[in-house]
């Protein structure tokens, strides 16, 4: 086959065999087609997209370019959670911990930040030691002694996805309803799960905007899941303003020690344990209890030693990753907040280094913003609305530009 030809296919909007994606991904994923090409297809992708079959045929493609987990006989039933992506979104770290605290085996494949929100992994690997990329013999092990993992795509698990996930990123080619599809569900397939929860976002600071386009994303995810033979339920989340009051990989991490410790902003509790609900057989003040009571903080650091992290400096990562410069954004007049706007804090994350440019491009584990206020608080004149870590002046600046443009106060 003649990859330009294949191109130029969907750039017209013609529909894809299962033979023609299948080649586009194994040539993808094995390195005989190029970057350049496979950024040119997902921008053609992005503006044609695909229909049923070929969204089908992708995530197949995508699932089998890795292998596929296989359980011993008689284990526990296997639940997952994927969300679409949204600034703040931390509650993985959460729930993963959660459920396993249940019979219930935890086999989550993540990803990186995406665009401007962030990402499990990185999260994860702002914790000293982490190590994301334990292999499939490990991986059931650790199921077996703890219940729970939490890695990435590898050369092993879901290679395409891991190659196409860090070009879409910086090629402007995420939000698109067919490459997300196979990319959350590839992932979610080769975990070979019983129930899986989708965590929808919409809003200015997800990559789908409205509601409807969320109810259409979640409606595709669901269709390959029963085709599959995989029980998907979803919830749909607005993001309009971030999760919690962190943005920022060590900031997050050490706000989800708050909530596994038992504290921690309400809005981050109610949708960890929506989501918790969706396919725990455990009842709501069952999970709300392991939260507060240390059960879930115990399994969380379990799972940080099983896979090499130094749980010992849970307690301390806004120390371990301290950013030199960290400063208050004051509120310009007194008031009630009517807007916290996710996109523009997004944004600035990303610019302060919380993100990246290019593929290959390291993170900036401590920067971010905290203390960030929600929706409804009241604040005074000069009182900070939240708090800027970078890493210098210039990220400083530019961060401000959007900053100072993301709240509303009434
Ligand atoms: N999460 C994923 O794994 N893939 C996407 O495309 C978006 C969010």
């Amino acid at each position: 086959m003649h990859v330009p030809t294949l191109i130029e296919k969907k750039r017209e909007g013609q529909e894809l065999t299962s033979e023609e994606i299948e080649f586009l991904i194994s040539g993808f994923t094995s390195g005989e087609i190029p970057d350049y090409q496979m950024s040119a297809w997902a921008m053609a992708v992005f503006f044609r997209g695909m229909t049923a079959g070929e969204t089908q045929h992708l995530t197949t493609a995508m699932m089998e370019s890795g292998s596929i987990l296989k359980y011993p006989a008689g284990s526990p039933p296997k639940v997952d959670k994927h969300s679409t992506g949204g600034i703040g979104d931390k509650t993985s770290l959460v729930l993963a911990p959660l459920l396993a605290c249940d019979d219930k085996w935890v086999p989550m494949i993540s990803g990186r930040g995406l665009g401007i929100t962030g990402g499990t992994l990185d999260k994860l690997e702002s914790i000293p030691g982490f190590n994301i990329h334990i292999d499939e013999r490990r991986a059931i092990a650790q199921l077996k002694s703890i219940g729970v993992f939490m890695i990435g795509q590898t050369a092993d698990f879901c290679p395409a996805d891991k190659k196409l996930y860090a070009l879409r990123d910086v090629s402007g080619t995420v939000p698109s309803q067919a490459l997300m599809v196979a990319s959350i569900m590839s992932k979610k397939l080769a975990e070979s799960l019983d129930r899986l929860v989708l965590d929808v976002k919409f809003g200015n600071g997800a990559f789908m905007k409205t509601r409807t386009e969320a109810e259409e994303l979640a409606k595709a995810m669901k269709q390959v899941g029963d085709l599959m033979g995989v029980k998907v339920t979803h919830l749909l989340s607005p993001m309009d303003e971030p999760l919690g009051r962190t943005v920022g990989n060590a900031l997050e991490v050490a706000e989800c020690v708050e909530v596994l410790q038992g504290g921690g902003p309400g809005d981050l509790i109610k949708l960890v344990l929506d989501l918790a609900e969706q396919v725990s057989t455990a009842s709501r003040s069952q999970l709300a209890e392991w939260l507060k009571n240390g059960t879930a903080w115990r399994k969380f650091i379990s799972l940080v030693y099983a896979q090499d992290g130094d749980s010992s400096m849970l307690e301390k990562l806004a120390e371990v990753h301290a950013a030199p410069i960290i400063k208050a954004l004051p509120a310009k007049s007194a008031g009630t907040i009517a807007k916290m706007d996710a996109q523009m804090i997004g944004r600035a994350s990303l610019l302060l280094g919380g993100g990246r440019e290019t593929a290959d491009e390291a993170i900036d584990f401590a920067v971010g913003l905290s203390g960030i206020k929600k929706i409804g608080d009241r604040v005074e004149k000069e009182e900070p609305l939240m708090m800027v870590h970078a890493r210098t002046e210039s990220g400083l600046r530019s961060a401000l530009t959007f900053l100072n443009r993301a709240a509303e106060i009434n």
